[in-house]
């Protein structure tokens, strides 16, 4: 079991981040955040998938007026992404932003990152701030060890928050680089006990980014470091979320829905694995409860393999021994394999 690192708890309308809370998936909004409809439509998707927190982009104050319409549609908190301008996020908060995204190092002039503090604490809403490695301050860039010079723009962002007396807050430290970003969270873990968003920023497509990140943000959990995460990928946010969990379900830090073991099949199998897995895959995505479902191609690791999860297959020559709790239960043709192993899923659940 992973020791997790101590922290604040900072809570996010109804989700707490940090203190023994379970580690919370966010991401991020990909459409267009002054068309409500779109964006709700997109957030019920996530809701759907067990996206916990949702981010949006507030260039401007239409986006900002937009998030009194988004908020009354969705069920999860709403986090405002905003880079510079003050009038923005008071305006989002205003209008039910459950929390800020905002570096007050950016914001100018201490009287306008007082006026944030200030409805942030009038609303009782937390402030994401930190250093992003492509975004560093000027008089930073030219530190050789970019980690130590992440952490100093992210402290330096704190410490203004701090003399405001507002502590309400939560640090990212993100880099594209998985050992950068790792280096910068593991430092700052010791100078702080803020909770952290963890993520791997512009990880890449589905495939490399999903690589990245899962590195990356697995590490740092298994060192019991971070305490949100968004999986940051080119691709779908739906996809974000489902990375996410599986992440999270890996390291046994959360439970959701099943878990699919599926051998990657060699000379031995007589069965086809591939279209029975992503049939099973594609049947199951909706189940909330956790189930171990096993898809094993021969009885050199199959039954082993089936016999401990809830239910599994083991392959045989155009057949699959189904294995129920651990018992062998039925033999079944291959054409009707997923059919059964569905049914019997579905009786389970
Ligand atoms: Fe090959 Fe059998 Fe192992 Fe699958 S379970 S990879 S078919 S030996």
């Amino acid at each position: 079991m992973i020791k997790r690192r101590r922290t604040k708890k900072i809570c996010v309308g109804n989700i707490a981040i940090g203190g023994n809370a379970p580690v919370s998936v966010q991401s991020m909004a990909k459409v267009d955040t002054r068309n409500v409809q779109a964006v709700v439509e997109q957030i019920k998707v996530l809701e759907d998938a067990g996206c916990e927190i949702i981010r949006v982009a507030v260039p401007d104050m239409e986006a900002a007026n937009a998030i009194a319409s988004i908020k009354k549609q969705i069920k999860i908190p709403l986090v405002a992404d905003i880079h510079f301008n003050y009038k923005l996020a008071i305006t989002a908060a205003k209008n039910g932003a459950d929390k800020l995204r905002i570096n007050p190092g950016n914001i100018g002039d201490i009287s306008k990152v007082q006026a944030v503090v200030d409805v942030a604490k009038e609303r009782n809403i937390p402030i994401r701030i930190g250093a992003n490695s492509g975004s560093l301050p000027k008089e930073l860039v030219c530190i050789k060890n970019i980690p130590e010079a992440m952490v100093k723009a992210a402290l330096k962002h704190i410490q203004i928050l701090e003399d405001m007396n507002f502590t309400n807050i939560v640090i990212s430290l993100k880099a594209s680089d998985v050992l950068t970003t790792l280096k910068a969270y593991k430092l700052m873990a010791k100078k702080v006990n803020y909770p952290f968003h963890l993520g791997i920023t512009e990880a890449g497509t589905l495939l490399s980014g999903t690589v990245k990140s899962a590195v990356g943000i697995a590490t740092l959990l298994q060192d019991g470091i971070g305490d949100t995460i968004r999986v940051s990928l080119a691709s779908s946010p739906l996809d974000e979320v489902k990375v996410g969990y599986e992440i999270l379900k890996s390291l046994k830090l959360r439970k959701k829905g099943p878990e699919l073991i599926v051998c990657p099949t060699c000379g031995r199998c007589e069965i086809n694995i591939f279209s029975i897995a992503k049939q099973v895959e594609e049947k199951i995505q909706n189940i909330k409860k956790p189930i171990k479902i096993a898809i094993m191609g021969c009885i050199v690791n199959g039954p082993g393999e089936a016999k401990d999860a809830d239910i599994g297959i083991a392959g045989g020559k155009k057949l699959g021994l189904i294995f129920k709790h651990g018992k062998p239960f039925k033999k079944v043709d291959e054409e009707n394999l997923v059919t059964t192993l569905l049914s019997e899923i579905n009786k389970m659940i």
